[in-house]
């Protein structure tokens, strides 16, 4: 659908859909263009919508590729009935999406303290920032090791995830230094799989630890990054303290972010 003839607000910039990938029912990716002046920190979330009646419907979208990258990647969910996403799980390649002009978020390397090892810990499209940084070489040059864990209802909804990590090893930026340095860790909580469990059941019982063969939290040399519902972040956060972390901010860099993955 083109939306050349119409006049767009100065916040948003009409950008075309290169690629579309529909992994489950539920979930989805597209990449589209990148416009020559956008700029954004890997992590950072952005408004991306469409034209419906003649307005822009936005919504806000991790970006889940990395600051290099000439395209931009999101990881989306199809809402039933959801007013932006009933219709932007529709798209294809050719089209034509909105994305705003200002990118934004805490979930970026500048807001944690220099550290020795990085948790990401991600739920359903949570993963999305996570995308970003796992290809960004600033993460592997401020960190020694990084753990990706994402967790899913069923064991489908992990494939985004595992088929991103099986691709760091021919990534052109991230290649050599990904294999060696990242650890993935997926659990589902609704089928059987090799690791079974909410994220914060995993490590409070140290079972997560115990898995990766590492010691638990601490607050000297880990730093954290968090991304799910409100009620995951709140749960997380709880554990992650408890072992001393402080949030950061960009403001305020700290040991542990925290970002919604959507709003309830
Ligand atoms: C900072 C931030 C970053 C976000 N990044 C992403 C992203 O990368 N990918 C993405 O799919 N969504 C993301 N979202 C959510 C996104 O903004 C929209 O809510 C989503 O696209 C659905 O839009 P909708 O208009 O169809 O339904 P909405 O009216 O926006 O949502 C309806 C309901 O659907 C549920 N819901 C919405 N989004 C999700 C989700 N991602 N996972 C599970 N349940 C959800 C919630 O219960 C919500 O109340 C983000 C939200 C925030 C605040």
């Amino acid at each position: 659908m083109g939306v050349e003839n119409l006049v767009l607000p100065n916040s948003v910039v009409q950008v075309r859909v290169e690629s579309v990938r529909h992994w489950t029912d539920d979930v989805f990716s597209l990449r589209v263009t990148r416009p020559v002046s956008f700029r954004f920190r890997s992590g950072e979330f952005v408004m991306l919508g469409l034209l419906v009646e003649g307005r822009p419907l936005l919504r806000a979208y991790s970006i889940a590729s990395p600051a290099w990258d000439d395209g931009l990647d999101f990881y989306s969910i199809k809402v039933k009935d959801g007013p932006l996403t009933s219709r932007l799980r529709h798209v294809k390649p050719g089209d034509d999406v909105l994305l705003g002009r200002k990118p934004t978020g805490t979930l970026v390397l500048d807001a944690l303290k220099p550290g020795h090892r990085l948790f990401l810990f991600s739920t359903g499209t949570g993963i999305a920032p996570f995308a970003s940084l796992v290809r960004d070489p600033e993460t592997y040059e401020k960190f020694q090791q990084i753990v990706l864990t994402h967790t899913c209802r069923r064991v489908a909804d992990l494939e985004y995830g595992a088929k991103l990590v099986a691709g760091l090893a021919s990534d052109p930026l991230v290649g050599e230094v990904a294999p060696a340095h990242l650890t993935y860790y997926a659990s589902v909580t609704r089928e059987d799989y090799v690791h079974t469990g909410r994220i914060t059941s995993l490590i409070e019982s140290g079972r997560l630890f115990r898995d990766l063969g590492v010691a638990g939290l601490d607050s000297v040399g880990d730093r954290v990054m968090i991304c799910g519902s409100m009620a995951m972040i709140s749960d997380t956060r709880t554990l992650v303290e408890a072992a001393g972390l402080e949030e950061g901010s960009n403001a305020a860099p700290g040991d542990y972010v925290v970002e919604k993955a959507f709003a309830d």
